[in-house]
């Protein structure tokens, strides 16, 4: 068995969905399980639908859910010609815009949006094209499926800090596998998952990676497949360096060090999943099938650069703790984190000087000024005593990354970093590098990083 996923560009309209079923159907014999996500830039308007309907403002609303309706039934047109299957699959569509008219409405009138909302209405960008593009697979002559992820991807009760329930979730799966063995291929929508009670959840913006990865380890996949509009994964975000390369072998490791520092190209907790039950992870452009895409797996490719990727995180907050009082006085780190988790912010990055006298924190900037008040509050003491002087935040920053699992023991990368950006004139406010040693993070503003990406990415020849 392999999963297929297509993202958001992959079935942006009917002629892409006509390349991604052709590409499934090409590949019938392997038994594929097929995940989809929205079509590209759906899941954006339905927030904006939730935010105008918020505010009152019901011709935006409108505005938007038309437009993601003129989409669908575009698809439609386009991949049916025979009028009996566009209609019955035009009916389908009509009974999930009556549940998306009836939710838009109740959020009109209360002018208010939960997470729980706010799960339920990106929910409908994959539930709308999963029949579109099951039925359009079907008419190639494959029997399919399409299949609704709430039923089989289980998680807890709470949207945010969302924790897929593994068991369930392989239980459920097991439906995949009756239709697979049957010569079914099931479509299934990305993203979306539920809990146990049956309240709709999201794995997060981009998540469809992880509903394959999910769904793959639970059937011990042989393969799963991220099927997308670039080639693979590359030397660098392509719309930041126009040069930037495909690489044809990653580790799991330098994946999910990348993801986790802005490449969007793959969820960041799509590897974890693969790496349990070891099943390689391929990228493939549905636009550029025949090209070899990128593989990642388990064994370290030969190492022949030391940096192999340069990605940046944009939208942070640096915080800072600072006070010559601090110096002896035993587990401020400790505190500044079990501060963090009581409020439930996630530390993206971490420094403590070894003078004590300071310590960084980057996190989400929505999270910045809670995280600033939390600590106040936490060492209200220290600052009356005067042991703290400052605990303060800066917005508008970013993460550069700097990933390769040559990095390790190869003496200079960090010196030759620094070196690039210092002549450049760029600020390097913070640095870390992991004790993995695979990747080294530079934190700059946020209006330095498309160069200081470039700058790296060059000095280090990532291009070749
Ligand atoms: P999909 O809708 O298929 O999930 P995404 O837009 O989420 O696609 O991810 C693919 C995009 O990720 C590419 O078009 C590219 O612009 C961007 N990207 C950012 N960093 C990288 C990288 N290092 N390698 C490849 N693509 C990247
Ligand atoms: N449609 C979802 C999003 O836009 C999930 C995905 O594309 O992977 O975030
Ligand atoms: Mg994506």
């Amino acid at each position: 068995m392999v999963v297929v996923k297509f993202g958001g560009t992959s079935v942006g309209a009917a002629a892409q969905i006509d390349q991604a079923a052709r590409i499934v159907y090409a590949m019938r014999d392997r038994k594929p399980i097929v995940v989809v996500s929205a079509m590209g830039g759906v899941t954006d308007l339905l927030l904006q639908a939730g935010e105008a309907a918020v505010t009152g403002q019901t011709r935006q609303r409108e505005d938007r859910l038309w437009d993601i309706r003129s989409r669908h039934d575009q698809a439609i047109n386009g991949l049916f010609k025979d009028r009996s299957i566009a209609v019955s699959i035009q009916e389908t569509e009509r009974i999930i815009w009556e549940e998306i008219q009836k939710v838009f409405t109740g959020i009109s009138l209360l002018r208010e949006i939960s997470p729980r909302s706010r799960d339920l209405i990106s929910s409908f960008g994959e539930r709308l094209v999963v029949p579109i593009f099951a039925r359009y697979l079907s008419t190639l002559g494959q029997e399919t499926e399409p299949v609704d992820a709430r039923e089989i991807i289980i998680t807890g009760e709470e949207s945010e800090f969302l924790l897929v329930d593994f068991d369930e979730t392989r239980k459920r799966c097991q439906k995949l596998t009756k239709m697979a063995r049957a010569g079914v291929i099931p479509v299934v929508t990305g993203f979306i998952c539920s809990t146990p009670a049956g309240v709709t959840t999201t794995l997060g913006r981009g998540g469809s990676d992880y509903s394959a990865s999910i769904i793959g380890s639970c059937l011990k996949a042989e393969e799963i497949q991220i099927w997308t509009d670039v080639s693979g994964v590359m030397t660098a975000d392509p719309r930041i360096v126009p040069d930037a390369r495909v690489l044809d072998r990653v580790s799991y490791k330098e994946a999910a060090e990348m993801s986790y520092f802005g490449a969007k190209v793959l969820h960041p907790q799509t590897i974890m999943p693969a790496v349990d039950e070891n099943i390689p992870i391929r990228i493939k452009n549905t636009f550029a099938p025949e090209d070899p895409g990128t593989l990642i797996s388990a064994e370290t490719p030969a190492r022949q650069f030391s940096v192999k990727t340069v990605t940046s995180i944009t939208g942070m907050a640096l915080v800072s703790v600072e006070g010559r009082g601090m110096i002896g006085v035993p587990g401020v780190a400790g505190r500044v984190f079990s501060t963090t988790a009581r409020q439930r912010i996630s530390v993206l990055m971490f420094s403590q000087g070894s003078s004590e006298q300071h310590i960084s924190l980057v996190v989400k900037r929505p999270d910045g000024e809670q995280t600033v008040k939390a600590l106040r509050r936490e060492f209200e003491g220290e600052i009356e005593r005067r042991r703290i002087d400052r605990i303060a935040s800066i917005s508008e920053i970013a993460i550069i990354a700097l990933v390769g699992e040559g990095i390790k023991g190869v003496p200079g990368v960090a010196a030759r970093a620094f070196g690039i950006l210092g002549t450049a004139g760029i600020n390097i406010m913070m640095i870390a590098q992991g004790s993995s040693e695979l990747n080294l993070s530079i934190v700059v503003r946020e209006k330095d990083s498309p160069r200081a990406v470039q700058l790296i990415h060059e000095a280090f020849e990532l291009a070749r």
